[in-house]
């Protein structure tokens, strides 16, 4: 039996433009749990290298080109639930009607517009910091959570407004106070006594500063690369993934669950990552 068998729920816990820039700026949380896994600076982001088409990837498991959402039509139109390439959600929906699923997102749009609408799963969409506080009120609740996804939103902000890269300072700040905020959520997590069968995904979506510093969307490495990184029962600490794409989250994610994903994916599980097997 593969000890990801084992693994009983997921957490996708994201930041928005932070790049591979979690290696230019203290990241204490993010360093020490992701050394308990595998983790990657390297991994690549979908291109065009812009919040809704690589969410929309992570999420959906195919690239932008496929499930056709841009910045524009996640704010203003409802993910068609009849799609060739659902979510993340909707394939756990349709494996168990009864499971909690629980998506907190600081950029509305993935709520209203990435997500599919009528699935019954309970979003929320707030600043960062109030964010983290709802997500510790519903694991409080809601310990029984199948999946969750949150996406923090701050550096991103911060990158529009000061400039991404390893000279914004006020870029940097914003990543390590993403940092200290992830450390809450897997507080809450650990306290609740989830820590231990879940698989944990830690990433964000895109970088930023590649052919314009305050922006991004171009194939530039400072845009395209990307820290991706989880643990959980089956994954080796200091496992390393060599080849990635962010779009390969939402094949990790069902493959965790025990789940097949839809053919029309593109995502594939990163080779090598679920790599303990247990004799039980
Ligand atoms: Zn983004």
């Amino acid at each position: 039996m593969n000890k990801a068998n084992e693994i009983q729920r997921v957490f996708i816990l994201g930041m928005d433009g932070a790049g591979n820039f979690i290696q230019n700026t203290p990241t204490p949380i993010i360093d020490a749990f992701l050394e308990k896994g595998a983790v990657t600076y390297n991994a690549q982001a979908q291109s065009p290298t812009i919040s809704a088409e690589c969410w929309g990837s992570v999420l959906h498991g195919v690239v932008p080109e496929k499930h056709q959402l841009n910045n524009e039509v996640a704010a203003n139109t409802l993910y068609p639930s009849d799609s060739a390439y659902p979510s993340v959600f909707q394939v756990v929906r349709e494996a168990w009607p009864e499971a909690k699923l629980a998506a907190f997102s600081s950029w509305t749009p993935i709520n209203y517009g990435i997500i599919e609408d009528g699935l019954g799963i309970h979003k929320e969409s707030k600043p960062d910091a109030e964010l983290v506080g709802a997500i510790e009120a519903y694991l409080e609740q809601n310990t029984d959570v199948k999946l969750l996804f949150m996406q923090l939103d701050e550096p991103d902000g911060a990158g529009h407004t000061y400039g991404y890269g390893p000279d914004s300072p006020e870029y940097l700040n914003a990543i390590t106070k993403n940092d200290e905020l992830f450390g809450l959520v897997l507080a809450s997590i650990e306290k609740r006594g989830l820590l231990e069968d879940s698989l944990v995904i830690l990433l964000t979506d895109h970088g930023g500063g590649g052919s314009h510093a305050y922006s991004h969307g171009s194939d530039h490495p400072m845009d395209k690369n990307v820290f991706w990184g989880c643990v959980g029962p089956g994954v080796a600490a200091g496992t390393s993934l060599p080849e990635l794409f962010i779009v390969d989250t939402a094949a990790v994610v069902l493959n965790a669950l025990g789940l097949q994903q839809p053919d029309s994916w593109d995502a594939k599980v990163p080779e090598g990552l679920f790599s303990e097997i247990s004799i039980t």
